[in-house]
């Protein structure tokens, strides 16, 4: 009999009737994380996993999680467990505190049962730049196509049906558009909703946790488990944490929806336009008023321009501490501090990451900082205005994720087109203004799944859950997985 390829809420039902324990659970997923093909893994969990189901004995009804196995994205400290930001820099670190999140899952009994792959220390989209290589995409076996990034192993795992839930981060995209080529929900709340203390940082002010589950129902759940203040975390949010699940409703009476035309129009594949076009027309019949608007294109097109300048300007700050000598690599023979610190970064950076320091360091260089790390500030006060204007009138804004349902590891896209520019890079709104934006599967084409966006006001995850159920309701792509593709 096989589990996991159920949601959290199927498998919960299952728990407290004691048709499975969490010890089944948790062997299954270890035996799945075991013949793993997509290279999702940086680490499997066995004995500790194992033991801790086994001690798992009386289910808790009112607690969804009880029992659950899960993943972790290896950038997020996981006490004594290796946590290696999938960098050669961090390959032996072994951390002596865990990540809130993981603790605030420890404390529902979920089992932590590996740390998943990324884009080295979260700086990438396509799930190639980490130390163990490419990461594949389940639905793929040809492995052309890529999963996308940086939370790739985590969403590798949900996708393949090893766990039903996945722990991840977004700093641009990072769990949003890989839950489009994976066929899941995958939802970053608003930021200072989740406590990132003990997330490795990469952009702090663009950094969120967040999380791939199968459903919107299980999305919900998830959010009621993780948010909340931490004094651990001087940016999370003192605002009153909610209900999700008792509150979804299929009624949208007097929900306005915004759809940018702009992103619309640089959308590559048509499949993609015509599956939006039938949940937007399944929205309105449930009561949701849309409205299509226009954004300056020149302020859509110069989101990934201050994105890169912007995350790597912080990411070069906050790394700063891989030096070989507070955390890092030590190569040893060095004679001096500067020797350390070359010999650690020169062998324990990546290509990929090295160039976005290199980015960083000259944006922040006092003779270019007006030029690009404060011009790059103005650029995104300009958008998030913007945005927040729109989000004034509509209470939520809708949009394909990607411009392509498929990409191609050896992609040789135009980087200067709309699709590129526009269509593939625009989630990062939701970063530069921290607002909940949430991903969820419209269609699919050959096999292949994709999703759309829905990104909220500050604080209201509510009807962007509500939006989404309506959405799931109607598609029916609720708990889809490799073995449960669409044809
Ligand atoms: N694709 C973006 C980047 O390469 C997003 C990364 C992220 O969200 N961690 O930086």
């Amino acid at each position: 009999m096989k589990y996991l390829d159920k949601t959290i809420q199927e498998l919960h039902a299952l728990l407290v009737k004691k048709e499975v324990t969490p010890y089944d659970l948790v062997c299954e997923a270890i035996q799945r994380a075991k013949e793993d093909k997509n290279n999702a893994f940086e680490t499997i969990v066995e004995e500790e996993a194992i033991a801790y189901a086994k001690s798992l004995k009386e289910p808790e009804e009112d607690n969804l999680f009880w029992g659950i196995p899960y993943v972790a994205k290896d950038n997020f400290s996981t006490k004594g467990i290796l946590t290696t930001g999938s960098s050669d820099i961090l390959k032996d670190y072994v951390p002596v505190f865990d990540a809130t999140v993981i603790e605030k899952l420890k404390a529902k009994k979920a089992v932590l049962i590996g740390k998943t792959t990324l884009d080295e220390l979260a700086m990438g989209g396509t799930g190639t730049s980490g130390h163990k290589g490419k990461t594949f995409n389940p639905y793929d076996p040809t492995h052309t196509y890529m999963i996308g990034g940086s939370s790739c192993g985590s969403a590798a795992s949900v996708a393949a049906g090893i766990v039903p839930f996945a722990l991840g981060s977004d700093t641009g995209d990072s769990i949003r558009k890989p839950a489009s080529y994976a066929g899941l929900v995958g939802m970053k709340p608003t930021w200072g909703r989740i406590s990132r203390y003990g997330l490795f940082p990469f952009a702090p002010s663009m950094d969120h946790v967040g999380y791939f589950t199968r459903s919107i129902f299980d999305a919900c759940s998830a959010l009621e488990v993780l948010e909340g203040y931490d004094p651990k975390d001087m940016t999370s949010s003192k605002k009153e944490t909610k209900n999700y699940r008792k509150a979804l409703s299929t009624d949208l009476k007097n929900i306005k929806i915004a759809v940018i035309k702009e992103i619309l129009e640089s959308v590559e594949d048509q499949k993609i336009l015509d599956d939006f076009a039938k949940t937007r027309n399944y929205l309105e019949s449930c009561g949701a008023e849309f409205q299509e608007i226009s954004v300056d294109k020149s302020l859509l097109t110069a989101i990934f321009g201050t994105y890169f300048v912007l995350s790597c300007s912080e990411a070069t700050s906050n790394n700063a501490n891989l030096d070989g000598i507070k955390f890092g690599l030590r190569i040893g023979g060095e004679k001096t501090y500067q020797e350390v610190m070359m010999n650690a970064r020169t062998k324990g950076f990546g290509e990929f990451i090295k160039r976005r320091f290199v980015i960083g360091s000259y944006s922040l260089f006092k003779e270019n900082q007006d030029e690009l790390f404060l011009l790059a500030q103005k650029a995104r006060r300009i958008i998030v205005n913007k945005i927040n204007e729109i989000l004034k009138e509509y209470h939520a804004i809708y949009s394909p994720c990607v411009g392509r349902i498929r990409n191609p590891f050896d992609s040789q896209e135009d980087r200067l087109s709309d699709n590129y520019l526009i269509a593939e890079n625009h989630l990062a709104l939701a970063n530069f203004a921290g607002l909940p934006s949430l991903s969820l599967p419209i269609g699919t084409d050959d096999g292949f799944p994709f999703d759309a966006n829905l990104t909220g006001r500050a604080f209201d995850e509510q009807t962007i859950f509500n939006i989404g159920w309506c959405i799931e309701k109607y598609t029916g792509l609720e708990n889809l997985s490799v073995e449960r593709r669409v044809k």
